[in-house]
């Protein structure tokens, strides 16, 4: 069965079991209270649930595990091999320019949608509200500036929350080993290169878990509360697609046409197989084989190019997952800040637009790393990573779509970064 069939059933069943404990286990839900108090209520339904929470609770730890070791062997891999090639020098700054300009009007994007539509606000979660939030209130972007440099590197580590300092000191540590004489050089690259085959391996192993979270998740959502949740987490989802679509279809081709002297349609039509790819895999890196194929035959990328902006966009690079933690994050602080009576300041936002840049920039190009480096942000802004539990559940379709968006940029990229090297591009025959 695929992944995604697979996840679907999960999905389905989680909901049926859920739905039958709702409806014929007796609780503190019947009383006619709602959300917040029927969880704090607690009811004769919560022993049946327990071990589902149990399960759910466990499958997010073994995801959140992933984060660190795969940031840091992905980033200090990825760089350390970029720096040490000093003819890439032009190219690269290319390609970084059109990475980082393309992720941050994805947030953009996203910060505006989210906040005109809020659809956070006064939402019926089944979360709890924590006691004291402390948000990024009172922080200033100086403040956020600071906290990204590690006083000390074991710190970071041991602490999911500090995700942008483990980033920072990966960006560091990948530049310098480029930079290093042999066989310093050589050694370290060969230990992070390995490093990141082996937590890619431990990822893939967690990764054939996701039907199965997914029903425990399901499991516990409909079960505590039943259908409810999904109102709110549907228009939220509608959300997200429209933000999505906007920048893949509105914002990137108009650059691409601009900046690259592309035709966007003629260039989507080429890379359809890429993107069917990506939609259906939920994963950059196991598309990216087809992405280098797809962007050299039917686009026309010379590979000198295509082999240097593709894969290190496939680790990079995604604007659909920079978008989506920004657009998640704030959706969760609307629902607390609604719900808990506090308010979301100007200093959150703009650490929300950091931290995304540099969670895009840290996720692996897996399915559902964006939703677990969501996880990371939350901590730092001192809310409970239980939302982005939450929204796991209803992660997959919302995945794809980022993913597809993902890979559509790299391919923008390079196709603008050929053009402006002096190639021409869909000029070969389509096969
Ligand atoms: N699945 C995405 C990718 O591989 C990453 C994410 O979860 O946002 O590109």
């Amino acid at each position: 069965m695929k992944a995604h069939s697979k996840i679907l059933l999960g999905l389905l069943l989680g909901a049926a079991g859920g739905l039958v404990l709702q409806q014929f286990v007796p609780g503190a839900f019947d009383t006619g209270a709602d959300g917040i108090e029927r969880l704090q209520a607690g009811c004769a339904r919560d022993n049946w649930l327990a071990p589902f929470r149990l399960g759910a609770n466990v499958f997010m730890n073994l995801l959140r595990m992933l984060i660190v070791p795969l940031i840091l062997t992905s980033i200090v891999s990825g760089v350390a091999g970029l720096s040490g090639g000093r003819e890439f020098g032009r190219l690269g700054a290319k390609t970084f320019g059109w990475y980082i300009l393309t992720s941050l009007l994805a947030i953009i994007t996203g910060l505006v949608v989210i906040n005109l539509t809020q659809p956070g606000v006064g939402a019926n979660l089944p979360l709890a509200i924590p006691d004291n939030y402390e948000g990024a209130a009172g922080r200033s972007f100086a403040d956020i500036i600071e906290r990204m440099v590690p006083q000390n590197v074991f710190g970071a580590f041991s602490d999911n929350g500090l995700l942008l300092q483990v980033i920072f000191f990966a960006l560091v540590a990948g530049f310098f080993i480029g930079r290093l004489d042999e066989p310093h050089r050589g050694r370290m690259l060969g230990l992070f290169e390995s490093g990141f085959v082996l937590m890619m391996r431990v990822a893939e192993w967690v990764l054939q878990l996701i039907p199965y979270g997914v029903f425990v998740l399901m499991v516990k959502v409909v079960g505590e509360t039943g259908m409810s949740a999904f109102k709110p987490l549907l228009y939220y989802m509608a959300i997200v697609a429209f933000a999505l679509l906007f920048h893949a279809m509105v914002v990137l081709p108009i650059l691409l046409r601009v900046l690259g002297r592309v035709s966007p349609l003629a260039w989507f039509r080429a890379m359809a197989p890429a993107l069917m790819t990506a939609f259906s895999t939920s994963s950059s890196s196991v598309t990216l084989p087809v992405t280098l194929e797809t962007v050299e035959k039917r686009g026309g990328v010379p590979n000198k190019i295509s082999s240097f902006t593709l894969p290190l966009g496939a680790t990079v690079n995604m604007d659909g997952t920079a978008l989506y933690e920004c657009v998640g994050v704030i959706f969760l602080s609307q629902f607390y800040a609604s719900a808990g009576g506090f308010e979301l300041g100007y200093a959150d936002q703009i650490y929300v637009v950091v931290a995304a840049l540099m969670a895009s920039i840290g996720a692996a190009g897996i399915p559902s790393a964006g939703l677990v480096m969501m996880t990371a942000i939350l901590s730092g802004l001192g809310l409970p990573v239980e939302g982005a539990i939450l929204l796991l559940a209803i992660d997959r379709p919302l995945d794809m779509l980022r993913t597809v968006v993902n890979v559509w940029s790299d391919t923008c990229a390079a196709a603008a970064v050929a053009r402006s090297e002096g190639h021409t591009v869909l000029q070969t025959t389509q096969t």
